[in-house]
């Protein structure tokens, strides 16, 4: 699942499902009428840098015309808090995340940014506080400078070096011939998955939201990009509240809470140690991930 292209798969769907003829071009325009618009809100105020404390009250979520994905979910994250969510497939990880900033609405309940809700901000005001890192990188055909620099257009040359040193891909560019100046892209150097997601570690830490939303990979890197990414991921959370679509072993142990989503909610919380103790659904997902690995 992807959390920030699934907006777009919406559209696409509708307009695939697109059925032939008057009576289908009706259902058609009726999909798109019934839509949940999501816009501000009259008066709706600016988003400036929150210290990220996160709440779900009574949350319920379905997707339109299915049933509900969530029912009740009660989430309390803390300013600067790690949270791994992990559970079974299809249990409702990615959409609890994609709630946040708004890619989906609630249709009950509400989520609160430092005490607000979150619809009392302006969509660009809260989406500037949050930081996607995914597996599929949005890049674009220019230069690594200007793909760095993607969030923050008019940040200083040192800003840049210093968030590609962070996201240790500063020797990469350094041995292109070309430097921060290399194109990439289509007509471009060809980059890496590794050198990729380097990349899109580098523009958050230009960015430097408040808030992270780290849609964890799931396909395989090499032993060493691997760790060297979890390494810049661990940095990049620091200081930051940070909600993970956990896939791997490694990062769910280190997270400050682990969250477990099944049967539509939030049905076990707490670390590692406890909910393997607790001989719940965790501790069951763990010994199979353990074997994975
Ligand atoms: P995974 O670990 O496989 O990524 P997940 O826990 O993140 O799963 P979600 O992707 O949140 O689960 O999906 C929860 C449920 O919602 C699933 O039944 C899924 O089929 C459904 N779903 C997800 N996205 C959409 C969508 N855009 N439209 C309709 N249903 C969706």
């Amino acid at each position: 699942s992807n959390i920030f292209f699934r907006p777009i798969e919406k559209i696409n769907a509708v307009i695939e499902s697109y059925p032939k003829g008057i009576a289908g071009f009706k259902r058609y325009t009726e999909i798109l009428d019934t839509a949940p618009d999501i816009a501000d809100r009259p008066g709706a105020s600016e988003l400036r840098k929150p210290r990220g404390d996160i709440r779900f009250e009574d949350v319920t979520f379905g997707y339109e015309n299915g049933r509900n994905v969530l029912e009740n979910v009660n989430l309390t994250i803390g300013a600067g808090e790690t949270v791994a969510f992990v559970g079974p497939s299809g249990a409702g990880k990615t959409t609890i995340c994609s709630l946040l900033p708004r890619f989906y609405e609630a249709t009950g309940g509400r989520i609160t940014v430092d005490g607000t809700d979150i619809r009392e901000f302006t969509l660009q005001s809260l989406r500037r506080q949050i930081g996607i890192v995914q597996q599929d990188v949005f890049l674009f055909t220019g230069t690594i400078r200007e793909n760095i620099a993607y969030g923050k257009l008019d940040a200083p040359e040192d800003e840049i070096w210093e968030a590609a040193r962070r996201a240790s891909m500063a020797d990469f560019v350094r041995g292109l011939p070309d430097g921060m100046d290399t194109v990439i892209g289509e007509r471009g150097v060809k980059l890496s998955g590794g050198q990729k997601q380097r990349l899109s570690i580098a523009r958050m830490f230009l960015k430097n939201p408040p808030i992270l939303i780290l849609d964890e990979a799931t396909s395989a890197l090499d032993t060493e990009t691997e760790a060297m990414i979890q390494q810049a991921l661990a940095e990049l959370a620091v200081g930051r509240t940070t909600l993970v679509i956990a896939h791997r072993l490694s990062t769910i142990r280190n997270a400050d809470r682990i969250v477990v989503v099944s049967e539509r909610g939030i049905t076990e919380q707490g670390s590692h140690e406890e909910l393997v103790a607790a001989g719940g659904i965790y501790s069951r997902l763990h010994v199979v991930q353990s074997r994975a690995q």
